[in-house]
């Protein structure tokens, strides 16, 4: 097999995977029964499947393929560091060039009261830092009973057992008797599927104002923080109404609580902004990072740290009893350096917030006009599509949840483009470097699919 093969012996391979491969997120007996599907090579926006079939990559990889597929910068530069230093740890006082200058290069991204990054491999990592860095925070400051995290149904941490803890997902709450003990939820800022008989900004405040009755009722003293997604993502692309966040700000500022925005999805130009929590005015103590740190070139992620939280956890001295093997890797950090260049080289955030992002917005709102949609939502590049049975009751959902978006997710890759469905919402989030052609071409095979499905 060579890399650009497209004869690949794709029913061998699938039995193969089906022997030995257990997939993240699957039903393993229904999928050894289907046959996975197999992508061998992928360049800009597109992929291509063992087949030698061309998909148009709709959801970046898993949120995280910024700047396309295939750049050779970034493998170049991931080669040099593995030629000059492959591995080495940042324990025991030691360090590396790769880790400082990425580490300079988030602070100068981030807002200017962020100036220190965690490393880890992951977004589950990054929260699971998140978990025990808040706890341990009050703890250092004399108030070890301020252990509660506050997080919000269906919002999505990781699947760790904070990660998971932390997301609001029942059903992976379900597998492993979870959450862990002091996490609460409060509920999502999710008008059209759970708001939609009040005003949205009306909806927007009422949902805000969960928090500020769970931090009353819990008790200030009891809580250490609260943690959101900017948008929630893999909770179904929930844009929150204008209302939300100004509300939350207002509820935070009167309260000591940390706030962590978890910028693992909205984080690195995804809503056209380096940070999502920017794009709302919103001023986090701690945010995690992955996906695009690296747009997915090698697995790293990260907590950004405030100035306030690393003054805290630094006051009494003493070492905070965290870290992991990989933590700064060298290549992984130098496939970020390279990324992050490439974003800031072609414009990619700027991009997102006045070009392509309008542009497909224009053309993705006018979805909703088909017989089978009863919303369209987009911000930035993460784009939403409710699928609904009857559009003159757009509110009322299938009777048999979650059917309709996997028929339409299947029918889709069928027509050559990736779509998610979260139980029957369609959702993109494309590379940032998709071109306007690209972007009316996926408008196009969502139409169709639309068409196929209904
Ligand atoms: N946080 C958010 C907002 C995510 O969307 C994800 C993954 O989708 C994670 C954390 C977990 O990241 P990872 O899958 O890298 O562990």
């Amino acid at each position: 097999m060579t890399a650009h093969s497209n004869v690949y012996p794709t029913k061998a391979l699938q039995d193969l995977d089906a022997a030995h491969h257990w997939h993240p997120f699957s039903d393993m007996k229904s999928l050894n029964a289907e046959g996975t599907r197999i992508i061998t090579s992928a360049d800009g926006v597109w992929l291509r499947d063992s087949e030698g079939k061309k998909i148009l990559d709709g959801m970046a990889g898993l949120w995280c393929v910024q700047v396309g597929h295939g750049r050779t910068e970034i493998a170049d530069a991931v080669h040099k560091q593995m030629v000059e230093l492959s591995y080495y740890n940042t324990f025991f006082k030691t360090t590396h060039p790769p880790a400082v200058a990425l580490s300079e290069k988030l602070a100068s991204l981030a807002p200017a009261h962020i100036n220190r990054v965690f490393y880890c491999s992951s977004g589950s990592e990054a929260n699971d830092t998140v978990f025990r860095m808040v706890r341990t925070y009050w703890d250092k400051l004399g108030k070890p009973d301020k252990k509660g995290i506050i997080g919000r149904w269906n919002g999505y941490h990781g699947s760790t057992l904070a990660g998971t803890s932390l997301g609001g997902m029942k059903a992976m709450h379900a597998q492993g008797d979870l959450p862990i003990p002091g996490v609460y939820h409060i509920d999502q800022p999710y008008w059209f599927g759970e708001g939609h008989e009040m005003d949205p900004d009306e909806f927007g405040i009422f949902t805000a104002r969960k928090l500020e009755q769970a931090i009353d009722e819990i008790g200030e003293d009891k809580i250490a923080a609260f943690i959101a997604e900017p948008v929630q993502g893999a909770g179904g692309v929930i844009i929150p109404p204008d209302s939300y966040w100004p509300e939350i700000r207002r509820i935070l500022k009167e309260r000591d609580i940390l706030f962590v925005s978890d910028e693992v999805i909205c984080g690195f130009g995804r809503m056209g902004e380096w940070f999502g929590s920017g794009y709302y005015g919103m001023e986090p103590d701690l945010m995690p990072i992955a996906k695009g740190l690296t747009s997915g070139y090698l697995p790293m992620g990260g907590v950004m740290v405030s100035d306030r939280v690393a003054e805290g956890l630094m006051l009494a001295g003493g070492e905070f009893y965290h870290g992991y093997t990989y933590s700064g890797h060298p290549a992984c950090a130098a496939a970020a350096l390279a990324n992050l260049e490439i974003i800031e080289r072609e414009g990619l955030v700027g991009r997102v917030k006045n070009d392509i992002g309008p542009y497909l917005k224009e053309r993705w709102l006018k979805l909703a006009g088909h017989p089978l949609v009863g919303e369209a939502r987009m911000t930035g590049l993460l784009g939403a599509l409710e699928l609904v049975p009857n559009k003159t009751n757009p509110h009322k959902p299938f009777r048999d949840a979650g059917t309709a978006g996997t028929l339409c997710r299947d029918i889709s890759f069928e027509n050559g483009m990736v779509m998610r469905a979260v139980r029957d919402s369609m959702i993109i989030s494309p590379p940032l470097v998709l071109t306007h052609e690209e972007a009316d071409l996926l408008v196009k095979t969502v139409e169709k699919t639309l068409d196929d499905t209904f």
